[in-house]
């Protein structure tokens, strides 16, 4: 049954790269663009004071708009790679880069251990259940494990909404998408 699962997530992660391929990178642009809008109003609309963001990777929406757009008495978090783990890191529009585990650029600042009020989740396939794939290691099931009381908000294309994604025992679902 898990084997079964398991090749199931494998099958789906290949069927999501093939429907990326059919978009120019323009065109991934312009629906980023519209989903930055999307969960600008969102935001809008929600107390918060710490936001984890993601740092995209190239074939992931675009959220950088949202780095700067968000309002400057908001404390802006990313994750960075350690090991198995997701460390938070605090960041501002002064930070420097430095590309980290996986390709994905990562503030240089200490890690942040204080709250976190709500966490953007990219992902290769989300359902309307808030059922996350990502790319395989199990980053964020294990991150939103230790955050089980922090809103979630998944983060996608359009063909990325899959009518079901399979999920194990330790899969950790999003509170709700935005695509
Ligand atoms: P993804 O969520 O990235 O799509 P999977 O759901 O397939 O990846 O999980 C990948 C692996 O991560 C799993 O085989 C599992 O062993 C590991 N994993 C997931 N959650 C946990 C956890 N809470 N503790 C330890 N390992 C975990
Ligand atoms: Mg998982």
């Amino acid at each position: 049954m898990a084997e079964n699962i398991k090749e199931q997530k494998i099958a789906l992660r290949r069927l999501i790269r093939q429907r990326k391929k059919m978009f120019s990178q323009e065109q991934l642009q312009q629906k980023s663009q519209k989903i930055c809008e999307k969960l600008h109003q969102l935001l809008d609309n929600i107390n918060y004071k710490h936001i984890m963001l993601y740092y995209p990777l190239p074939d992931e929406v675009d959220v950088r708009p949202l780095f700067d757009r968000i309002q400057a008495n908001k404390c802006l978090i990313l994750p960075t790679v350690l090991g198995d783990d997701i460390v938070p890191v605090s960041f501002t529009k002064d930070s420097t880069f430095k590309e980290g585990a996986f390709h994905i650029l990562e503030p240089q600042n200490d890690s942040y251990s204080g709250p976190i009020d709500v966490i953007l989740v990219p992902g290769m396939a989300f359902d309307n259940k808030g059922n996350r794939l990502g790319r395989g290691k199990g980053y964020y099931d294990r991150f939103l494990q230790q955050h089980l009381q922090t809103p979630s908000i998944g983060v996608c294309f359009d063909f990325q909404l899959l009518d079901v994604v399979p999920s194990e025992d330790f899969d950790k679902k999003v509170d709700c998408v935005i695509y």
